[in-house]
């Protein structure tokens, strides 16, 4: 029996998280639930699970339900001593403290949340090492990446292969993207996500945080992290070895199965998730990225040449432009001319997690101070 504790219940992820641990109550308690600041679906979920422990990152909305709020409630949640593992699906960088937090507390991770490893993969992993935990990722390119590394020696790894549906605009020119409206960009093909990762799926900067992610998940430098268009989203990632093969995993589109794999591994557990089989998509296709229409690939690429808070930097300039774009407050193209102006703007500065907090705060001050230009 393994016992979860979820930061991010509420959201697309912790709600599917919860779907897959009722499913198979057999193997998995859960023991502590965080939400951001839906406290009526918060207290639903405790009553059906039986949990007690509960939080709520919006410090007021906590304050009215006497939960423990903000990122110490966060971080009460992700190191509970009942807990062996906590999946981490919070939107955005808030769930850095608290993965460190738990790590530190040996508990296993279930990364739902890139922004941790974009952020501050430098401090996290080491740590994950140092206490000896178990990082799975929930993102299903990270989770087909590990799932194809099984065995493989890392000095035989010569490629990560990010395949990126290409979002509602693949195929577009900058021209098109010109007036796309909030309801454009959250319409996406083949993938239903919150809000923030339906945007940075739009501007292709989901897979350029991805590819950072990925060099920290799995040790293997930036240059030798790439990414192909896959409009169908069957093929979750390849790995390339040095003799030239390529190994993929390949599955339906479904949240649910890299959660289920997250948190059982290193088992697998029959489950009654739809299958997949190669006649029910015949046709597979792949195509480059068009970097001068979606230029986050380059941008993180650059980000991670400067390094040190270069990458925070990168990732809350991002977090508050998308969620200005939502908000109605910049246009799409906006996004990414923001990233840039404020990487352009950034110095970074050598990795420790005071320096992470202090060059998020300022990127999202410069990203804010850009928007009012707009
Ligand atoms: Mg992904």
């Amino acid at each position: 029996m393994k016992r979860v504790a979820i930061l991010g219940s509420t959201g697309s992820i912790g709600t599917q998280t919860l779907d897959i641990l009722r499913a198979h109550p057999d193997r998995f308690q859960v023991v502590g639930l965080a939400a951001a600041q839906n406290a009526e679906r918060l207290h639903q979920q405790a009553q059906e699970f039986g949990v007690k422990n509960l939080a709520l990152f919006h410090p007021e909305t906590a304050h009215q339900h006497h939960l423990p709020g903000g990122v110490e409630g966060l971080t009460q949640i992700a190191t509970l001593p009942e807990a062996d593992i906590v999946v981490v699906s919070v939107a955005g960088v808030i769930g850095l403290v608290p993965t460190i937090e738990a790590i530190k507390a040996k508990k296993d991770i279930a990364l739902a949340s890139k922004e941790v490893l974009v952020a501050g993969g430098e401090v996290v992993m080491p740590l994950v090492q140092e206490h000896g935990v178990t990082m799975t990722p929930i993102d299903s390119e990270h989770s087909a990446l590990f799932q194809c590394l099984l065995g493989t020696p890392k000095e035989h790894v010569q490629n990560l292969i990010l395949t990126a549906s290409g979002g509602p605009f693949r195929g577009k020119t900058r021209a098109d993207l010109q007036d796309i409206t909030v309801e454009q960009a959250l319409n996406h093909p083949t993938w239903r996500m919150g809000g923030k990762i339906t945007i940075d799926s739009a501007t292709l900067m989901n897979k350029a945080l991805e590819m950072i992610e990925a060099r920290w998940l799995f040790d293997v430098p930036i240059e030798r992290v790439e990414a192909v268009i896959h409009p169908q989203s069957i093929v979750h990632s390849f790995v390339r070895t040095r003799d030239g093969s390529v190994l993929g995993q390949l599955g339906w589109p479904n949240m649910k199965l890299p959660i289920l794999y997250a948190l059982s591994y290193p088992d697998r557990v029959p489950n009654d998730l739809p299958v997949w089989n190669p006649v029910d998509t015949p046709n597979l296709t792949f195509e480059p990225i068009d970097h001068e229409t979606f230029p986050g690939l380059n941008l993180a690429r650059e980000a991670m040449r400067h390094g040190g808070t270069m990458p925070c930097i990168f990732n809350a300039a991002n977090e508050v432009a998308a969620n200005a774009f939502l908000a109605g407050n910049c246009g799409f193209l906006a996004i990414t001319e923001i990233v840039e102006h404020v990487m352009s703007l950034g110095r970074p500065t050598e990795v420790t997690l005071e320096s992470l907090l202090a060059a998020d705060a300022w990127a999202r001050a410069e990203a804010d101070a850009r928007l009012t230009l707009l």
